[in-house]
């Protein structure tokens, strides 16, 4: 373990003041990942600053119906919420498809969106990987892939973000809010997250002088017609190789307003705009699904041990979809589309 230094942060503008002083230094929240990225020699803050005492754990109603979510709600309360589950069970659904109850009870909304991949040579220093160390290589793309991504690769990254909890945000049209050295913003969820290309050391386009301060969900939340289908190697505590948060509006037996994200398949929550205009104003049928899985996935590519992934996909993509049209969210019941 590396020596590091440890203070706690009392309000926002503290905690800007200490990461703006060292370059090195760390937020912590519930630590659920940065404590294993340590232990591993991944990462090697020369500060953590912790902000789990910060006044940012409030779930609040906005004033256009919608939700803000403050950056240390632990995942547990935010599953749980009445607003939540009454409102958005699409993402109720999928943070508790995630982790176990334990680590949901310490894990952070801010933190869940900036864990790191789970690419097992990301983890194993004694191996080149060029989101860890860049220009050493990448040990996946020849290596054991299996959990692995099948869009929007580098010849640099073949990573995925592995949070479920995202991918419901990134098909609500979630909005993150910072804070940082130049005041506030706000980052669409489809920009918060980047594709690998040429820098895959970089997650996201969050500024590592700036901090989260909250989540805001827009009013409309897809409360009828939702499912998150998490395809994984084990039930419970395992991360996704596929999962969709398919989310619809319905209107007389014809698609309004479709929503599908992808999780497991790339370095962000993937949607694909082309695939829902494929989905609206069409029946909720087979061929309907199907259609627009084709277009997700047409630019699908396999590196021999996730192959399987793109055929997966394509299923969880149409049965997602036949749950959310059939509201019957946990699973396809007897109700059947054409
Ligand atoms: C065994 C295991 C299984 C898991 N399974 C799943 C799963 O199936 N699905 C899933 O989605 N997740 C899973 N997780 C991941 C878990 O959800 C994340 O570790 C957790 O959400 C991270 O939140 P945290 O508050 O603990 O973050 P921390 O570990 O405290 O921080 C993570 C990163 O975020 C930064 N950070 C934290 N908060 C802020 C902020 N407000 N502003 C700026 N930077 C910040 C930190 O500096 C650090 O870089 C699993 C984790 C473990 C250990
Ligand atoms: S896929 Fe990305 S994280 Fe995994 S070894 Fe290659 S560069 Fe590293």
């Amino acid at each position: 373990m590396n020596n590091f230094q440890y203070s706690r942060a009392t309000d926002v503008a503290d905690a800007l003041s200490q990461i703006a002083a060292d370059a090195s230094a760390k937020f912590i929240a519930g630590g659920t990942n940065l404590i294993d990225l340590m232990k591993y020699d991944v990462e090697q803050p020369s500060r953590l600053i912790d902000i789990s005492h910060l006044p940012l754990a409030k779930v609040e109603e906005t004033t256009d119906g919608g939700l803000r979510i403050g950056a240390l709600v632990p995942n547990s309360d935010l599953a749980w919420h009445p607003l939540v589950t009454e409102r958005y069970p699409l993402l109720s659904s999928a943070i508790l498809a995630g982790a176990s109850a334990q680590l949901r009870n310490m894990a952070s909304t801010g933190g869940n969106l900036l864990q790191r991949t789970r690419c097992f040579y990301f983890y194993d220093v004694a191996t080149p990987c060029n989101k860890r160390d860049p220009g050493s290589g990448c040990s996946a793309k020849d290596g054991i892939n299996r959990i692995n991504a099948i869009l929007g690769t580098s010849d640099a990254c073949i990573a995925t973000h592995p949070s479920d909890m995202c991918v419901a945000l990134a098909a609500l049209d979630a909005k993150v809010h910072v804070a940082g050295p130049n005041g506030e913003r706000a980052i669409a969820m489809a920009d918060f997250h980047r594709l690998p290309g040429d820098t895959p050391q970089r997650d996201t386009n969050l500024d590592p002088k700036e901090i989260i301060t909250a989540i805001e969900l827009p009013a409309q939340g897809f409360n009828t017609h939702y499912t998150y289908l998490k395809i994984r190697d084990r039930l419970s505590y395992a991360f996704a190789l596929v999962s969709v948060a398919a989310a619809l509006k319905m209107d007389n037996g014809t698609i309004r307003d479709a929503r599908l994200a992808l999780g497991g398949v790339a370095h962000k929550p993937w949607r694909n705009p082309e695939a829902e205009a494929a989905l609206n104003g069409q029946p909720p049928t087979h061929d309907t699904f199907a259609r627009a899985a084709d277009v997700v996935l047409h630019e699908a590519m396999g590196f021999g041990h996730n192959t399987f992934k793109i055929d997966l996909a394509r299923r969880v993509i149409i049965r997602a979809l036949t749950q959310a049209a059939n509201g019957t969210p946990q699973s396809q019941s007897d109700k059947k589309i054409a």
